[in-house]
């Protein structure tokens, strides 16, 4: 019988099937989660070149200086803090690198994408001894941690944790943000609930399953990519399994920004979409525009007085012994 990963409970039920997945949530704990787990050559195939989208480059900045705020307000960094070691876990296009470099760290980074490293050296200075491979082979030991949107597509999110909490420093922090399972705000972003996850819900279940499993609270599974989603109870379980003490066991939320993934977007951004296909999308969808501009007033409003749930999640670690 399947039992939960994260708390071992046998209260299983299938939300949907995906190909030769089925996406189950644990009733006990909230923890969503593939079964199987895809084997390593399906992933290794999977990521080849996946993980890595060349940022724009005047999006560039602006990335740079909101990680950097992030970053500041989630470790809660000092300028006293200058020269501490930092690593970005999962790197990607190095934002995150680059912001911590800015705030006089002592920066490594990470990432299993060849394309993404070539990247963050060539465009900021990343030099091969600030690259860890592997984690339990670094011989360094770490104030921060950063995994953004990582733990979700690992195969033993545990094993995950507890391999960090292993290279932090006494006092050292790690924040892991994934997407918050079961949360309500993805509603507001059809082009992702339904573009991503209906429609493929859609081809592998019989219609009345699709429909009943996306009014359900949101799944955001999706393998061979997103081989779990995660919410408080689970994740301080998982937290807990790897050796951390409830007491340094955080957690928050974050939310979308309002107009990512919206038709509003693609539709005012001249710069980025300026195909002749794309200026004759616009006038198809332009109808739709003022549906959304409500929807988007609704969801400002329901988010301000928290009657629709985060769709993102934070973990914060700290190692206190
Ligand atoms: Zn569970």
């Amino acid at each position: 019988m399947e039992k939960c990963p994260a708390c071992g409970s046998g209260n299983i039920f299938k939300i949907i099937d995906q190909d030769r997945y089925a996406i189950n949530r644990c009733k006990r704990c909230g923890l969503t989660f593939a079964s199987p787990l895809p084997d390593d050559v399906v992933l290794a195939e999977f990521y080849q070149g996946f993980l890595f989208n060349l940022p724009e480059k005047r999006e560039i900045e602006a990335q740079i200086k909101k990680r950097k705020r992030e970053l500041i307000r989630l470790f809660n960094i000092k300028p006293g803090d200058k020269g501490r070691n930092f690593l970005d876990f999962g790197g990607g296009t190095g934002s995150a690198y680059k912001a911590a470099r800015e705030l006089n760290l002592n920066v490594y980074y990470h990432d299993l994408d060849e394309k993404a490293k070539a990247f963050v050296k060539r465009e900021y200075g990343l030099t091969d001894e600030f690259i860890v491979d592997a984690i339990d082979e670094t011989g360094q030991r770490f104030d921060y941690v950063f995994s953004d949107n990582v733990i979700e597509h690992l195969k033993n999110p545990v094993a995950y944790v507890k391999a960090m909490r292993d290279i932090l420093n006494k006092d050292g922090e790690i924040i892991i943000k994934t997407p918050h399972g079961g949360n309500t705000e993805i509603f507001f972003y059809p082009m992702v609930s339904i573009k991503e996850y209906f429609l493929r819900a859609l081809k592998y279940n019989p219609p009345a399953v699709a429909v009943k499993a996306y009014f359900r609270r949101f799944w955001h599974c999706d393998p061979p990519r997103h081989l779990f989603s995660f919410s408080a109870p689970n994740l301080k379980i998982i937290a807990t399994l790897a050796g951390f003490d409830e007491s340094e066991i955080n957690i928050s939320y974050y939310r979308l920004p309002l107009w990512k993934y919206s038709i509003s977007e693609i539709f005012v951004n001249f710069r980025k979409y300026h195909s002749l296909r794309s200026m004759l999308l616009r006038v198809i969808v332009l109808p739709v525009l003022p549906f959304e501009i409500l929807s988007k007033i609704l969801q400002l409003v329901l988010s301000k007085v928290n009657i629709i749930s985060p769709a993102g999640i934070i973990l914060h670690l700290k190692k206190t012994s």
